[in-house]
């Protein structure tokens, strides 16, 4: 290479870089050597079930309302991802939240790809009873373990709210339908600061005891870190054992994937993320989206984490989204590796 630019070997060796590296690619799993293998971390799980709310916490949160027909393109990309769950709409009131107003016709309109779970949240009974005439057969409802964020945000206190999460689980246990909770400001709320373990713990209890078969534990602004992560968790799993549990962390302050690397060693493995990091959060303000998909896989491929999912087609689905919403993708490996292919 004598003569070559400098510029220039330094993008060759970039792309040697790639190739010799396995976390671009499709399944890694098995697939490292023993002297890497002997390196990995302690603690973690083999499989990691990756949950994508991408198509509903991502949109919901996105400033441009998404025409109905690139909703059902985009989920149905993600569909053929390797994805298990997708989160698919919100059948919550178009008052409230207009992006959402189409929660039908996405339900009605997608291909639903044998094994992949599409669930759709519910804040109410009626809200539920509109799920299941569009054909949905699995449910989510939204919590908050703080009183300032939950009347802010689903418009009643967390008792009342609690009230609302018993009779849809009540009907959905009727009819043989899973039910998710989420427990939003896990790590902080963008109104009372600091959230105690315990309260988180007291909602999550409530909500695994009412029948949710797991509970997702948000950092919905996030603020936390490692060590707020882990204070937490402590906490949670005294009640709840681990495989009912889930993690979802925003990158607001970039601690998104060290957060779940820490619940992943505690023996969490049912994680959220949103394709590009698509979302934020409108009641928090500067929070950025949630932890992106591409990354949170190429962290799962390094370690040798079997996920199922390729990391090429999460990829083009963020692709094909973020031109749908104008928008540069957050996630820095798709923005690695989309400049890496420009070279
Ligand atoms: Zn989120």
């Amino acid at each position: 290479m004598g003569n070559v630019p400098s510029a220039v070997k330094h993008c060759l060796s970039y792309q040697q870089l790639l190739r010799e590296h396995l976390w671009i690619g499709d399944s890694v799993a098995g697939a490292l050597d023993s002297a890497q293998e002997s390196s990995q971390l302690s603690g973690l799980p083999e499989y990691v079930k990756i949950v994508e709310v991408g198509p509903r916490d991502g949109l919901q949160n996105e400033k441009v309302i998404v025409p109905t027909d690139i909703k059902i393109e985009f989920i149905n990309r993600l569909s053929q991802t390797g994805l298990s769950v997708i989160e698919v709409t919100s059948f919550v009131s178009s008052k409230w939240v207009p992006q959402m107003a189409d929660h039908t016709e996405v339900m009605k309109g997608i291909n639903q790809y044998p094994g992949v779970r599409y669930p759709v949240l519910t804040p109410n009974l009626q809200g539920f009873h509109r799920a299941v005439a569009a054909g949905a057969t699995e449910i989510s409802v939204f919590g908050a373990a703080s009183e300032s964020f939950s009347k802010k945000n689903i418009n009643c206190s967390i008792e009342e709210s609690m009230g609302k999460f018993e009779e849809v689980v009540k009907s959905a246990r009727h009819m043989n339908i899973p039910i998710r909770g989420y427990v939003s400001c896990a790590l902080g709320c963008p109104y009372e600061g600091s959230i105690t373990p315990q309260k988180v713990t007291e909602v999550s209890k409530r909500l695994y005891g009412m029948g949710c078969y797991e509970v997702s534990l948000g950092d919905t602004i996030g603020v936390g870190t490692p060590g707020s992560m882990k204070r937490m968790l402590e906490s949670v799993m005294k009640e709840i054992p681990p495989g009912a549990l889930a993690v979802h962390c925003h990158d607001t302050y970039g601690q998104a994937l060290a957060n779940i690397l820490t619940a992943l060693q505690m023996g969490i493995n049912v994680v959220d993320s949103a394709v590009s990091g698509l979302g934020g959060c409108p009641y928090a303000k500067g929070a950025s989206g949630n932890v992106a998909t591409e990354d949170l896989i190429y962290m799962l491929n390094g370690l040798g984490l079997n996920t199922g999912v390729d990391l090429y087609k999460v990829m083009e689905a963020g692709d094909f989204i973020c031109k749908a919403v104008h928008k540069n993708t957050n996630s820095k490996v798709a923005q690695a590796s989309f400049s890496a292919q420009q070279w």
